[in-house]
C-alpha cells in the first residue's frame, strides 16, 4: 500500500513524510482493516512530526482522523461487517486495567495507545484498529465533511464541556482554526454567545460569517468578561492572557496537545477563583457523545483538500496558518 511515513522527526521544510510502498497490515483478532477514503490533518500531526511531541513509534504513519470502509475481518469480530463505513479518532488502544481506566477515564490511561503516533494511522491507503476503537459515523455527513469531526470536533466539544457551559453564557474561543470552527456551530447551536480571538483576519472572518458576537484581536477590548474561554492556539503567553478576559470564577480551558512555556503572570490573574486547565484526548464515550450532538444538526465543514502524496505541504499550511478550517487528505 501507498503510505506517508515519518523517519525522522524534522521541520515540515525538509519534507519529513516520505510516499512509501510497504505492506498493507493484517488485522489481528478483534481487529478490523479499513480501506481509507480520507484522512483528516490536525495541529497534533504537526508536532509529531515537527517533534515538539517526544517520538514514540517509529518510523510512524501520523493520521487520527481517520474515515473508510472496513475491507478485511480479524477473527472474531462482531461489532462491524465488511464495508461498513467507520471512523477511527486519536485513542487507538487503552489497557482497561490501571486506575484510570477503572475510574472511567481512559483518556488518562497510563498504557494508552495513540492512533498515528504509537500506532501506524491514516496518511496510508489502509490502517487496523481493534473494533472496539472504531466507531460508526453519522449518516449526514459526507466523508470529507466528517473527517475533521473526529479530532477537531470530538477534543473541541470535551473542552466545552470542560468550561461547564450548557446553553447560555459567553464562550471565548481563542485561536480559530480547525476544532474552534467546528465548536463555534456547537456553541451557538446550544445558545451560547461566542467571542472569537485571532491573529489572523481569515480566520476572524470566517468566525463572523458562523456567528459570532464580537471577533477580535487579543488586545481589543471586548466590552464585556467571558465566563469560560478555550485556547486553541499553541501559545503558553496566549493562555495567560485569555484568563484577563475572564469574569471571576471563570474558566480556561487548554484544548492543545502542546503549548509554548507558559510565562509568569500575578496571582490576581487567577485569584477571584479562576481556573485555568487542561483536556487530555477523550475517552470512547466522549466520541461517541459528540458522533450523536454531530448527528442531530449538520456542522458544516470547510474543508482544504490535499492529495496524500502532499501531506507535507498540508501539515506546512497549518503551520503558517495559511489556510482557514480543516485539512484533509483525499487517499482513494
Ligand atoms: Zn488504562
Ligand atoms: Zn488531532
Amino acid at each position: 500500500m501507498r503510505a506517508m511515513v515519518l523517519e525522522k522527526q524534522q521541520p515540515l521544510e525538509n519534507d519529513p513524510l516520505i510516499l512509501k510502498d510497504i505492506p498493507t497490515p493484517e488485522p489481528k483478532e478483534k481487529e478490523i482493516r479499513v480501506k481509507i477514503a480520507i484522512c483528516g490533518a490536525c495541529r497534533t500531526d504537526l508536532h509529531i512530526v515537527e517533534g515538539e511531541l517526544p517520538p514514540h513509534k517509529m518510523p510512524v504513519i501520523p493520521g487520527h482522523q481517520i474515515v473508510g470502509k472496513v475491507e478485511k475481518l480479524g477473527k472474531n469480530v462482531r461489532k462491524f461487517k465488511l464495508n461498513d463505513r467507520v471512523g477511527i479518532p486519536w485513542l487507538y488502544k487503552t489497557c482497561g486495567k490501571c486506575t484510570y481506566c477503572r475510574a472511567g477515564k481512559e483518556n488518562l490511561c497510563e498504557n494508552a495507545m495513540f492512533t498515528g503516533y504509537d500506532a501506524d494511522g491514516g496518511f496510508a491507503e489502509y490502517t487496523v484498529v481493534s473494533e472496539d476503537f472504531a466507531y460508526s459515523l453519522p449518516g449526514n455527513y459526507t466523508a470529507r465533511e466528517v473527517a475533521p469531526l473526529l479530532c477537531a470536533g470530538v477534543i473541541g466539544y470535551q473542552a466545552l464541556q470542560k468550561t461547564g457551559l450548557k446553553n447560555q453564557g459567553k464562550l471565548g474561543l481563542f485561536g480559530f482554526g480547525s476544532s474552534a470552527h467546528i465548536i463555534i456551530q456547537v456553541a451557538i447551536h446550544l445558545g451560547l454567545d461566542v467571542y472569537v480571538v485571532s491573529r489572523t483576519q481569515k480566520e476572524l472572518d470566517l468566525a463572523q460569517s458562523l456567528g459570532a458576537q464580537w471577533v477580535g484581536r487579543i488586545d481589543d477590548d471586548m466590552g464585556t468578561k467571558l465566563d469560560a474561554g478555550i485556547v486553541f492556539a499553541p501559545s503558553g503567553e496566549l493562555l495567560i492572557e485569555s484568563l484577563k478576559k475572564l469574569d471571576k470564577g471563570g474558566i480556561i480551558v487548554s484544548a492543545g496537545i502542546y503549548t509554548t512555556p507558559l510565562p509568569g503572570f500575578d496571582y490576581s490573574l487567577i485569584y477571584p477563583e479562576k481556573c485555568l486547565t487542561s483536556i487530555a484526548h477523550t475517552t470512547r464515550e466522549n466520541v461517541l457523545a459528540f458522533l450523536k450532538v454531530a448527528s442531530e444538526f449538520k456542522i458544516k465543514t470547510r474543508v482544504n483538500e490535499y492529495k496524500l502524496k502532499d501531506a507535507n505541504q498540508a501539515l506546512l499550511n497549518i503551520k503558517n496558518s495559511k489556510i482557514s478550517g480543516s485539512t484533509i487528505l483525499i487517499i482513494e
